[in-house]
């Protein structure tokens, strides 16, 4: 704390995200991070870049990206934003599109942490929303009652439940007048994006990431799509906050990313096939797990708590993530998905604490 800071420094409730540790040999599970390398062809455009034009400054809207998105999605190229990962291009949303005090942003009572720190640093009044009892978003419960905006993420974070598309048309044509943003970091795992819908629907943002299912958490590259108009907004706020946030670096190895389906489109199958057997894996030791659709399982143990497995694992130089609120998730393990390999040693060292007589905490 310092008498220097500006007052609205001293409310802030900061994100914490997962561990980075710098020590070798650490089975990583705890961040979401893919298991596989980037695409080659992102290497070599990467490697390409290294060089004298690191001089200039880089295109300021990603031109070049967002026309490749564009034409994947079937989109305008004026129809797409592209930021310093999907945080940023979030922070950015909830300030140009989601704030519209008094009235409340919609949001889940478990979702992606960083949406109430964002209300936190723009002061969104919130309506908090609980998930039912399975952990499942009921879209129904959207439905009525005063709205300013909605934020979603299918799948949902951390429990990798998905609505199929047919609910968030139905979010949709229920609030025409309300702003909705579908945080869409982990579809590729195996939902149902919302992108079909943006031509109809003037009120929807989708928000997308090249961190989980392109393996490039390093690059910091994510993007939105929606109608010209909330595009519009984003791009106002992004110049009112930095003309480049996609350097020369992150433009071409996204652009080399986005062009390389074929390597995309194994490496995603890859990664479902083995949440579905570290799933059964688990399931088999005793888990319950929730039917997930993204690049990680939430699951818990009816016999030990969640910070006493954690907290075995990483004895064991295996890291997985637990989050200790809201307390009826505080049980539960959030483990990335890695390769069938890095799965079956931690199955292993699950199989091996949870045969090791419980010491009384
Ligand atoms: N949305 C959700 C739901 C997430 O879990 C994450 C990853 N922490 C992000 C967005 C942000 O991802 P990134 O900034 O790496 O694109």
């Amino acid at each position: 704390m310092s008498r220097f800071w500006s007052p609205v420094v001293h409310g802030l409730s900061p994100y914490v995200p997962g561990e980075q540790p710098a020590m070798a040999g650490l089975l990583k599970l705890n961040t979401n991070e893919n298991p596989y390398p980037p695409s080659p062809r992102v290497l070599q455009a990467l490697q390409q870049q290294v060089g004298e034009g690191l001089r200039l400054y880089p295109e300021p809207t990603g031109r070049a990206l967002r026309e490749a998105l564009a034409r994947r999605e079937g989109l305008a190229p004026e129809q797409v934003f592209v930021g310093n990962g999907s945080d940023e291009v979030l922070a950015l949303a909830f300030m140009a599109l989601l704030n519209h005090a008094p009235r409340p942003l919609l949001l889940a009572d478990i979702g992606y942490a960083f949406y109430p720190v964002y209300c936190g640093l723009y002061g969104v009044p919130q309506r908090v929303i609980p998930l039912r009892e399975d952990f499942g978003l009921v879209i129904d419960d959207y439905l009525h009652g005063e709205a300013g905006a909605i934020v979603i993420a299918n799948p949902n974070a951390p429990t990798g439940r998905a609505l199929p598309r047919s609910e968030i048309a139905r979010l949709l044509a229920a609030r025409p007048d309300v702003p909705v943003l579908v945080d869409e970091a982990y579809v590729d795992f195996g939902a149902e994006s919302a992108v079909p819908l943006v031509a109809e629907h003037p009120n929807l943002l989708v928000v997308q990431t090249l961190s989980k299912s392109r393996s490039l958490a390093g690059l910091r590259v994510g993007w939105a799509m929606g109608q010209a108009p909330l595009i519009e907004a984003l791009v106002r706020v992004k110049d009112s906050f930095n003309s480049y946030p996609l350097d020369r670096l992150a433009q071409a190895g996204a652009l080399a990313a986005i062009e390389d389906e074929p390597y995309f489109e194994r490496t995603r199958l890859r990664v479902i096939a083995s949440r579905e057997r570290l799933s059964a894996g688990l399931q088999a030791l005793g888990f319950e797990v929730l039917p997930s659709q993204a690049n990680f399982v939430f699951a818990r143990h009816a016999a030990r708590s969640g910070a006493a497995l954690a907290a075995a694992l990483r004895e064991r130089a295996i890291l997985v993530r637990r989050f200790a609120e809201p307390a009826r998730i505080a049980e539960f393990l959030r483990i990335s998905i890695g390769t069938d390999a890095q799965c079956d040693s931690l199955l292993a060292a699950l199989q091996q604490i949870l045969e090791t007589p419980d010491v009384v905490e």
